[in-house]
């Protein structure tokens, strides 16, 4: 650790020599342009090979930048970005050479990591003939990154978060990136464009739609006859258990 506080102490004066106000600025608050998914590995550090410093960015990172919809770590970055931050741009960002989606497509067993790889399975059982289609086995490995980065936007795009954003005037735009290893270059795959609104048919949430429903539903009776039985269930309850003392 006394390497990490060293170049600590470095990094605090290089950045007050450049700016003596700098310290002052961060600690008055965030407003991020972007936020950043991205996979936890090591050699894919967010603010450097984006070009961002301090309060340019959000990032949540993990295994094999995953859109998980039942992740509430991801959710609750996602829904305070959007609402709160009010990010204008969500990337998705991937690696060549991602150990996560590598152990994915192995078929070997890892222990509980395996739960999180399905995740990457599905990637692959959605596009199984063209991931099967490609005799070489690196570049399925490449394929199956981009495919896992543009499902993982596809995730996002179906989230209420992004869903609700999009009815309001200036929605995050979505991006999916990969970047390789090798050259230290970031592609961007397109996907906002090509995929965003392909599967909304399935996906789409009207929420107004719903509260039409839910009126209707009250004015002849059926909501009022739902709450009536959700009421007299606990009570059941606590009267059992005061018959059980
Ligand atoms: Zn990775």
């Amino acid at each position: 650790m006394e390497e990490i506080i060293a170049n600590n102490r470095k990094w605090v004066e290089t950045k007050l020599s450049e700016d003596s106000e700098f310290f002052n600025k961060m600690a008055k608050g965030q407003k991020p342009r972007y936020l950043f998914i991205g996979c936890s590995d090591s050699r894919v550090p967010a603010s450097a090979i984006t070009g961002t410093g301090p309060g340019e960015m959000f990032v949540h990172r993990n295994i094999a930048n995953l859109v998980v919809h039942s992740d509430m770590n991801l959710l609750a970055v996602l829904q305070y970005a959007v609402e709160v931050l009010e990010v204008k741009d969500i990337m998705v960002v991937g690696h060549y050479g991602c150990g996560g989606v590598a152990a994915a497509a192995s078929n070997k067993q890892y222990g509980l990591i395996d739960n999180w790889l399905a995740n990457i399975r599905d990637v692959v059982r959605l596009h199984e003939t063209e991931f099967m289609g490609i005799s070489d086995k690196d570049q399925q490995l490449r394929r199956l990154v981009e495919l896992n980065v543009i499902e993982q936007v596809r995730n996002l795009a179906s989230t209420n978060i992004i869903q609700n954003a999009r009815k309001g005037a200036n929605p995050p735009q979505l991006h999916g990136l990969v970047y390789d290893l090798h050259d230290g270059l970031l592609h961007d795959l397109k996907v906002e464009t090509d995929t965003l609104d392909e599967f909304m048919h399935i996906y789409g949430i009207n929420a107004a739609e719903h509260a039409e429903k839910v009126a209707e539903q009250a004015e002849d009776g059926k909501l009022h006859k739902l709450t009536k039985d959700t009421e007299t269930k606990p009570a059941g309850k606590t009267q059992k258990a005061k018959s059980l003392r």
